[in-house]
């Protein structure tokens, strides 16, 4: 529904503009005719005639915007009938302006066409069906008038030689070959329309039914997760009373089963809380988004990663801009994110490297980098690291402490957040992780 909704609005606009585009082309038309071509044209009506429809497109526009923002349950409603009224205004407008520069003579009688594609687009096949008939009608009215002399006839001095606005035969048959087109015209841009809707209809039903089979999975995997963490929490703390020795000393067999029991549990936690950090995101609707101090944020995490970098004997240090303050968005997500790519630069470095934080000021957002001089991502694989579970192979063979989770939590969250993430990495030489977070809301 919301993407008909949208559709619709899409399309008035697009009609809006399209008038803009005919105003011009009216303008250039006009003033060519008179300056280059020296044809004769009755100046008033026209200048009339531009002045209107540069009116109506304003008021067209306006009333798009108001509907667009009040939420009025009608709107749509009041959409189809401005779109109605626009083509029609439009099929009137073009036929006054024939009338005042040659009526049936002029070879711009041919722009009819143009109204019968656009309605046919935007609207139902009965409104573009009468829309085309109003066409007829006006054109049918402007010529028998003409004909009759019950209305003047302007002719295009210096352009049209013989009068054609009163020879029988050629206005039967330009109006028979008029009557046909038109109707065909409607006919095959109507059914490509229809093609084309029944496959964008198709789209839209296979995305939510994959939407809902997502949905249905994740719950599914945050049901399990959420049973496993709990049962793997128990047997953590029975490990740790063994590991700490709480329980009474150990042989040196058994210390070495316990410690290797403690340590796999330790990486299976690990998994199953990202696991369930994920799937929760996932599957979350609201974030707690509010104005957050985010110089703070960073000096916060890099306390976090600190201890670690210490013990891996790598020097942490960040460069600020000075006007970097507040940001909208979630404070404990970016927090978050922040620590994911300080521990992963850290864990990707060897000792004695280093690891830089920056943030500085972009306009209407904020860019921050996270740079180590590590053992960079293997050519090939920069665009994997995001997915999840996905680890690359110089990683995985330095450690088997990480469970390719990270990342896709940071992406899911910097993106929840209408920002970009993205890396620029090189083997053997280092990584930068570059995040750019709005402002404002
Ligand atoms: P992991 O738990 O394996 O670190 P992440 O999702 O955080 O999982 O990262 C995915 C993969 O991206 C890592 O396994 C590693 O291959 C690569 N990676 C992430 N950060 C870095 C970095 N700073 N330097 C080199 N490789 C990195």
């Amino acid at each position: 529904m919301q993407a008909v909704n949208l559709r619709i609005f899409r399309l008035a606009y697009w009609l809006v503009r399209l008038r803009w585009f005919a105003i011009l082309g009216i303008v250039v038309a006009y003033f060519t005719a008179i300056n280059f071509l020296h044809i004769t044209i009755w100046t008033l009506p026209v200048y009339i005639i531009i002045a209107f429809l540069i009116f109506l497109n304003l008021i067209s526009f306006s009333l798009l915007k108001f509907l667009q923002r009040s939420n009025i349950k009608k709107s749509l409603r009041i959409v189809n009938l401005i779109i109605n009224f626009q083509i029609s205004t439009d099929l009137i407008v073009l036929t006054f302006l024939l009338h005042y520069s040659g009526g049936v003579e002029n070879p711009f009688i041919v722009y009819y066409i143009f109204h019968m594609i656009i309605g046919s687009i935007i609207l139902s096949t009965i409104e573009s069906l009468l829309q085309t008939s109003l066409a007829l009608i006006l054109v049918g009215a402007m010529t028998f008038l003409e004909y009759t002399g019950i209305l003047k006839h302007y002719p295009l001095e210096g352009f049209i030689i013989t009068n054609m606005y009163n020879n029988l035969t050629y206005l039967i048959c330009t109006g028979l070959i008029f009557v046909t087109t038109s109707y065909f015209v409607v006919y095959i841009t109507k059914t490509i329309i229809l093609e084309a809707r029944k496959h964008e209809l198709a789209y839209l039903e296979a995305n939510l039914k994959l939407k809902q089979k997502e949905k249905i999975k994740n719950e599914y995997v945050m049901r399990i997760t959420h049973d496993i963490k709990g049962h793997i929490t128990a047997i953590q703390s029975c490990i740790n009373t063994l590991h700490n020795k709480i329980s009474g000393p150990l042989n040196v067999q058994q210390e070495d089963f316990v410690n290797r029991a403690h340590s796999r549990l330790g990486i299976l936690n690990k998994f199953i809380s990202d696991l369930l950090n994920l799937t929760q995101r996932k599957l979350q609707q609201k974030q707690d988004k509010k104005y957050f101090d985010l110089k703070q944020t960073i000096e916060e995490s890099m306390k976090i990663t600190e201890n670690y970098a210490i013990e891996k004997e790598i020097s942490l240090t960040k460069k600020i801009d000075t006007s970097i303050n507040e940001i909208y968005g979630e404070q404990s997500s970016i927090e978050e994110v922040l620590i994911n790519l300080l521990i992963n630069a850290i864990k990707y470095s060897p000792s004695g490297k280093n690891v830089t934080i920056t943030a500085e000021d972009a306009g209407e957002a904020v860019l921050i980098e996270v740079i180590d001089n590590g053992i960079g991502i293997p050519e090939g694989e920069t665009g994997l690291i995001f997915n999840d579970f996905y680890r690359a192979s110089n990683a995985k063979n330095i450690t088997n402490d990480g469970t390719g989770l990270g990342l896709a939590i940071t992406k899911h969250i910097i993106e929840s957040h209408g920002g970009k993430i993205w890396v620029n990495s090189k083997p053997d030489k280092g990584t930068t992780f570059s995040l750019l977070l709005k402002k404002g809301k």
